[in-house]
């Protein structure tokens, strides 16, 4: 069995522009080294918007360096970015944005939804880029729901869904640049199960919902964040009440971490020349891609 590192909860919610609130369960600066190769995750939601004709969210701004991976539950985001990458996502449906030498983009709620109002619930993670492909060009990735194979776990335990890496030969989607595993896991009140992932990996579970035990004894009510150390090949999970959690899982990528806002790279120097490419609109502008005007207005 894997032991238990540490866990991390976060008391108190903060907004990402008017359209995200979030709890930060980790970021870089927090519990760097231990979750490389994810810097970040940030848990929107769960949140009642009321109807609105106002555009929620976060307008234009950059990113270089790693990816943004966004989850949704429930809601509609629409996503721009000055690569042509681009989409509305869904319940179910995932981005893999791979910001790489750098873009920027806009991240708002979906005309529709807003308009609608209702629940919304969403992640998003970060996950760091090694230095050989930190400039590399930029790649989105629109993964649907049904793109995305469910496995169903033995005695009737819940549901996994492989979004990335692979879970007992099943392969997800999701292109990745390093090794990564991203598993989206609902276990039912009452069951246990024990996941089986890579030794010598980063291994973390988010825990979205619920209250779960451990193998171990450690009762972990969401939103929390379990890391554990990276020998061992199992982890075993007892659901007390009905578990909503990500496993994440990934070879560390054993390199400096130097971030600054929506660029993390490998040094000052990094930092700096991204700063100069940013300011110099090397990372493009949403105004130049064609169409640009139509989406705003669809
Ligand atoms: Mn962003």
């Amino acid at each position: 069995m894997k032991k238990l590192a540490f866990t991390r909860q976060v008391p108190g919610r903060h907004w990402v522009g008017d359209g995200f609130p979030v709890r930060s369960l980790f970021t870089y600066d927090d519990s760097g080294a231990a979750l490389s190769p994810f810097l970040l995750l940030d848990y929107a939601g769960p949140h009642v918007f009321p109807p609105t004709s106002r555009k929620l969210g976060v307008g234009e701004h950059p990113h270089r360096g790693f990816e943004t991976v966004t989850i949704v539950y429930d809601g509609e985001v629409d996503h721009r970015d000055s690569s042509g990458g681009g989409g509305r996502i869904g319940p179910g449906d995932v981005q893999w944005m791979t910001a790489a030498g750098g873009l920027v983009h806009e991240e708002f709620h979906s005309p529709g939804f807003a308009q609608r109002g209702g629940r919304f619930e969403m992640v998003q993670l970060w996950v760091n880029l090694p230095e050989r492909s930190k400039l590399a060009p930029p790649r989105y990735q629109g993964i649907r729901a049904g793109q995305i194979p469910t496995v169903t776990l033995a005695d009737g335990a819940g549901t996994l869904r492989v979004i990335a890496g692979s879970h007992a030969g099943i392969a997800g989607p999701a292109r990745t640049v390093t090794p990564i595993d991203v598993w989206d896991v609902h276990l039912h009140q009452g069951r246990q199960t024990t996941l089986t992932v890579q030794a010598g990996h980063t291994a973390a579970i988010v825990v979205l919902a619920g209250t779960l035990v451990l193998g171990s004894g450690e009762r972990l009510e969401g939103p929390r964040l379990a890391v554990f150390e990276r020998q061992g090949e199992r982890i075993s999970l007892q659901a007390e009440s009905a578990v909503h959690l990500l496993f994440l899982g990934g070879e560390p990528i054993d390199e400096p971490i130097v971030g600054y806002g929506p660029f993390v790279m490998n040094s000052r120097e990094g930092i700096e020349q991204a700063i100069i490419d940013f300011q110099a609109g090397r990372m493009g502008n949403l105004g130049e891609i064609a169409g640009s005007e139509i989406a705003r207005s669809g």
